[in-house]
């Protein structure tokens, strides 16, 4: 293998570039020429590709965002995009590609695999920590801090008003970020798609708080949460239970930026490194991942059909924290 490709594809996180850095420079350590594409799988369609070396890469390591852009590709869905998309790797003498995104790059990626043998090797780079194989994906730990960081900000002002607060945050099917931040904040309640969400038990907590005199709460909504986003069950809480001045707040794309925490960091300069000795060692077609303190291999099929369940132990503990 002389010659290969990274690219960035989905939604974008923070840690991509960490994990571009790391997979340029060990390629070059390994004496293997890399090239990036711009804008995922669009760019590899439209021959967006540009040659990459050590310096630049350089400065990028702190950086949110990925400096290769990122791109959702309905071209890519066609065979007549994935064949443009392969004459240009052609073209480029490109021998084998790391592909950083979510599910649906992945999944992208394992359809290609079949009908052209380039070997494609993927890391895990999404803020939802959806994929099934790896604990964390590169971009979560990230997202979560910068959840804590700003409904600890909400607190202050919960607290100083005697306020409800409704916090939506990202997970459309999945409560992960929910759960994790919900229990770092310290919230009342956390609410999630992948549990039932009943107004009555949520009325009961806040109740319980009422009577022990809390100032302000917190309730922490994932945005697909079966009983509708935070406007939503926030509008069903008040018309049965009126007590509390109550607010709504939606996080939104805050979410996806800012700088990578360390834990991302090192999680994404990790998984690029392993992503190109994987590939030059032969294997394709899988997603490296993090499980414990090991490094795992999971096929592409695998990472994307399967489902992650939440911890189930999470949220036990944060029912018995937040009584
Ligand atoms: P995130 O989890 O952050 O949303 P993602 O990688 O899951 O990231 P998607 O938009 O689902 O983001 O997928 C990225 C791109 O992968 C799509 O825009 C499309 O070009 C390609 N892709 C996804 N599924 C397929 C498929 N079945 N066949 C061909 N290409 C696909």
């Amino acid at each position: 293998m002389k010659k290969i490709a990274v690219f960035t594809s989905g939604g974008d996180s923070p840690g991509m570039n960490a994990c571009i850095r790391a997979v340029v420079r060990t390629a070059i350590f390994n004496g293997v020429e890399v090239m990036g594409i711009c804008r995922g799988y669009e760019g590899m369609i439209d021959g967006d590709f540009i040659e990459m070396n050590t310096s630049s890469v350089g400065n990028i390591i702190q950086r949110g965002g990925t400096i290769l852009k990122s791109a959702r590709s309905e071209r890519f869905r066609t065979p007549e995009g994935r064949k443009k998309a392969f004459e240009n790797l052609k073209a480029n003498n490109i021998d084998g590609v790391i592909v950083i995104g979510g599910d649906g790059s992945f999944s992208g990626a394992s359809v290609f695999n079949k009908e052209y043998h380039i070997p494609f090797v993927g890391c895990p780079g999404t803020i939802d920590n959806d994929l099934y194989g790896t604990d964390f994906t590169i971009g979560y730990d990230t997202a979560i801090n910068t959840v804590m960081e700003a409904v600890d900000k909400i607190r202050d002002t919960a607290d100083s008003h005697n306020r409800l607060f409704f916090i939506e945050v990202m997970g459309r099917d999945a409560g992960f970020i929910a759960l994790r931040s919900g229990i770092a904040v310290g919230a009342e309640a956390i609410l999630i798609p992948e549990t039932k969400t009943h107004i009555e038990d949520l009325i009961s907590i806040l109740e319980k708080g009422r009577e022990r005199k809390k100032s302000g709460s917190i309730i922490i909504v994932a945005e697909g949460d079966d009983a509708g986003g935070a406007f939503e069950v926030a509008k069903r809480v008040k018309e049965r239970y009126n007590f509390y001045d109550t607010r709504t707040t939606v996080l939104g794309h805050i979410q996806r930026g800012g700088s990578p925490t360390a834990a991302d960091r090192l999680l994404a300069s990790r998984l690029g490194n392993k992503a190109v000795e994987t590939l030059l060692s032969g294997d394709h077609n899988l997603m490296v991942g993090q499980s414990g303190k090991e490094i795992v291999f999971v096929p592409f099929e695998k990472a994307t059909k399967h489902h992650q369940e939440v911890d189930r132990s999470l949220l036990d503990l944060a029912m018995i924290l937040s009584s």
